[in-house]
């Protein structure tokens, strides 16, 4: 597997932006021509699905005109209302995601944070804000707005991303891609978009500004019909079609807050990690739809659980579940995240779901290939967890075997060519992997037990297959050796 192809295959992969300056720093004129291009293109292509967003699907003016208008709590719902299906939201989520969260080495502020979190609307430590209320906005990091929306649309859609890829334009931090990004290709969208964006953003994205450290999450409160075009759905209309509309549209919220909350369950080397990357989005994205589906699937073969909490008071009792109401099922990625969500659903076969989870929730970013702070590196030989590194200590095969428990003659017909006493320094052993230890730079690193129960082994046992080892002093990235369960 390599990262780079596997999971972002549109990337121009080796190739180098045309818009780049040469090694003396120069901006020659073909550079600059390209440049250019690179501008107009976005600039009409932003403009463009802009319009189109605005005139066939999402009508966004007419949601903003609705909200400036008298009528605003008809089609607006209340804060209070979306408190509580974001709360039936993150429940979901974590009884699906606990199993993988509750043995990530975190650090104990992120910890404590984390296990203390609700979605509120109120409150001085309030997590929900109303994306349409410019003061609910002012009171978020000043970032989350046109600027990143627009690289939100470079990375994630197809036709606006699809003009940098043909430029071989990786916003990589750090780069003059990103330099060039932020002096002259946003400000340049901004001056033809920038309050389309600006609406775009207000009426019809929903997002959080930090989701490592901070769970604080911009929702977007107009009441909206999922099957008819977005069409703008009454909160007094009791007549029992909108009733039903209603009732989708709230499935369709809860699900968006269950994709949401499960951003804020990303662990930090994970996070690190793909923002180290020009694909940052992508990944973050990919992952999270990805498994935004393994929960919404899982729930909803009960949805009664939820049901109380997510649908119109009054509307549920008497009423039998109606499977018309939580949408299609199995869930569908939505179709902004598809292609990001697929590509990471791909990987499994080469990964295990599990491993998947390791990946995002755990940070063990190591099986995708990539270092902590997001180098691509080579892919591993033999699959991700083919072979092992050889213990310190161990110099022939009848030591391996003694540790591992697996015959000297599998050992030798696993690793052909091998001689009995020259191990070389990795070695497939049947039944086994390898892990690597995980320790953050504050130096919080996992336990013993916190791996053992990653791979659903004792602790006792990987004790026992890692003697010796000074649990509290090993480095980041030391191999452990582990029994397959
Ligand atoms: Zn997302």
């Amino acid at each position: 597997m390599q990262i780079r192809s596997d999971l972002f295959p549109t990337s121009p992969g080796g190739s180098v932006w045309d818009g780049a300056a040469d090694v003396a720093g120069v901006v020659t004129e073909r550079a600059g021509l390209a440049r250019e291009a690179l501008i107009a293109a976005i600039v009409e292509e932003t403009a463009g699905k802009l319009k189109y967003l605005d005139d066939h699907y999402l009508h966004i003016a007419e949601r903003e005109r609705l909200y400036k208008g008298p009528d605003r709590d008809e089609y607006f719902m209340p804060m209070t209302e979306a408190e509580t299906i974001a709360e039936e939201g993150r429940k979901a989520v974590d009884r699906v995601v606990a199993k993988w969260t509750s043995h990530a080495a975190l650090s104990p502020e992120v910890a404590a944070k984390r296990a203390a979190m609700t979605y509120r609307a109120s409150g001085a430590d309030r997590t929900l804000f109303d994306a349409c209320d410019l003061k609910d906005r002012s009171l978020l990091d000043p970032r989350f707005g046109a600027t990143l929306t627009l690289r939100f649309l470079i990375s994630g859609d197809e036709h606006i991303g699809g003009w940098a890829r043909e430029h071989g334009f990786d916003i990589t931090p750090g780069s003059q891609e990103e330099r060039f990004f932020l002096t002259e290709l946003a400000p340049a969208v901004l001056r033809e978009s920038g309050e389309a964006l600006v609406r775009f953003g207000r009426f019809a994205f929903v997002g959080a500004p930090e989701n490592v450290t901070d769970p604080r999450l911009l929702i977007n409160t107009f009441v909206w019909d999922p099957d008819a075009d977005g069409r703008p759905l009454s909160r007094r209309d009791t007549s029992p079609e909108v009733v039903a509309a209603r009732q989708r549209f709230r499935w369709q919220f809860w699900k968006r807050i269950v994709h949401e909350c499960i951003h804020t369950r990303e662990h930090p080397r994970f996070a690190a990690a793909r923002l180290g990357t020009a694909f940052d989005i992508p990944l973050a994205e990919g992952f999270c739809e990805f498994f935004t589906k393994m929960v919404i699937d899982e729930v909803l073969a009960t949805p009664e659980t939820y049901r109380a909490g997510v649908e119109e008071s009054g509307a549920a009792p008497g009423r039998g579940p109606d499977p018309n109401i939580y949408g299609p099922t199995p869930y569908a990625y939505k179709q902004e995240y598809a292609p990001m969500a697929q590509r990471v659903e791909n990987l499994v076969g080469p990964l295990s779901v599990e491993e998947l989870a390791a990946v995002f929730f755990q940070g063990h970013v190591e099986l995708i290939g990539l270092s902590p702070r997001g180098v691509e590196l080579a892919p591993l030989p033999d699959g991700m967890r083919g072979s092992v590194t050889v213990p310190e200590g161990v110099t022939t095969v009848e030591e391996l075997a003694e540790r591992t428990g697996v015959a000297r003659g599998t050992l030798l017909e696993a690793n052909p060519g091998v001689e009995a006493d020259d191990l070389p320094p990795r070695m497939n052993v049947p039944g086994w992997w390898e892990h690597m230890l995980l320790v953050l730079p504050d130096g919080t690193r996992e336990s013993p037990a916190q791996i053992a129960a990653q791979h659903g082994v004792t602790e006792q046992a990987l004790r026992a297959a890692n003697p010796g080892l000074r649990w509290n002093e090993l480095p980041d990235g030391f191999p452990v050796l582990v029994r397959q369960a």
